[in-house]
């Protein structure tokens, strides 16, 4: 029998749904019995997303079935709300923040090391690969694919909606709040490996002659070797940072 409830989206999770669907109740009718996580999922917001449901005045967990006449109201990530009474559908939160980012977020990645966050990116990473290593190593997937995020083994996922890098890093700072906890200059923007000060004897070789000639101190990737210094490109990372920091 063909059963009819009643949902309604809150706040940043009407972002997923089509305009005629957004900040207002709407049915949806059920075929089949079916899990609430699946129903909200087949309305295109990922699981991920999702912190609080409450059916008829109740909390749920993503288990719960569905039933007719169900009265649905679905919550995203609170950021300052004490929910921890009820029962709410994230496994805790990360608690040193740790990212895997898709291949069209490069330049996320980049700026993410930059300000010292652990990133794991690659532009040959499959949909697959990424959630197994969202998975296993506990990190963030940050992605603008909202499938991926559906995927059933990923915990902890977020869908970036800004389409520029500079504004997606800010979008992530204020969502994880990672303000307080950069460490610019720390990791390598290549391979995310650890830099650290290195005498300029020791790479004096590889240096050009400029950069040799006007350069006195040095960071060495501990990782892929490479070479950092506080040239014109260190500048211009130095506003951007002062820049976000405001
Ligand atoms: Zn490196």
């Amino acid at each position: 029998m063909a059963q009819q409830i009643n949902i309604r989206f809150y706040e940043e999770l009407n972002d997923f749904l089509p305009q005629q669907q957004r900040k207002r109740e709407f049915s949806q009718t059920l075929k089949k019995e079916r899990s609430i996580k699946d129903l909200i999922e087949s309305i295109g917001v990922p699981h991920t997303e999702i912190s609080l449901i409450i059916v008829n005045g109740e909390s749920v967990d993503f288990s719960y079935l569905v039933k007719n006449g169900d009265q649905i109201s679905v919550y995203p990530v609170f950021e300052s709300l004490d929910i921890s009474s009820l029962k709410h559908c994230q496994s805790k939160p990360i608690r040193n923040a740790r990212f895997v980012l898709d291949v069209h977020l490069g330049r996320l990645a980049a700026y993410l090391r930059m300000l010292g966050f652990d990133t794991f990116y690659r532009n040959d990473y499959d949909d697959p690969e990424l959630a197994e290593i969202s998975a296993n190593e506990h990190r963030i997937l940050l992605t603008c694919d909202r499938r991926l995020l559906m995927r059933k083994q990923i915990t902890h996922g977020y869908f970036v909606r800004q389409r520029q890098p500079k504004s997606q890093l800010l979008e992530i700072l204020k969502r994880f709040d990672l303000y307080n906890k950069q460490q610019p200059f720390t990791r390598c923007m290549h391979c995310n490996g650890i830099t650290r000060p290195v005498n300029k004897q020791k790479i004096e070789t590889q240096l050009l002659p400029k950069t040799k000639k006007y350069y006195d101190e040095f960071f060495q990737c501990e990782t892929c070797h490479n070479i950092y210094w506080k040239g014109s490109h260190y500048l211009r990372m130095k506003k951007m940072i002062a820049e976000i920091n405001v």
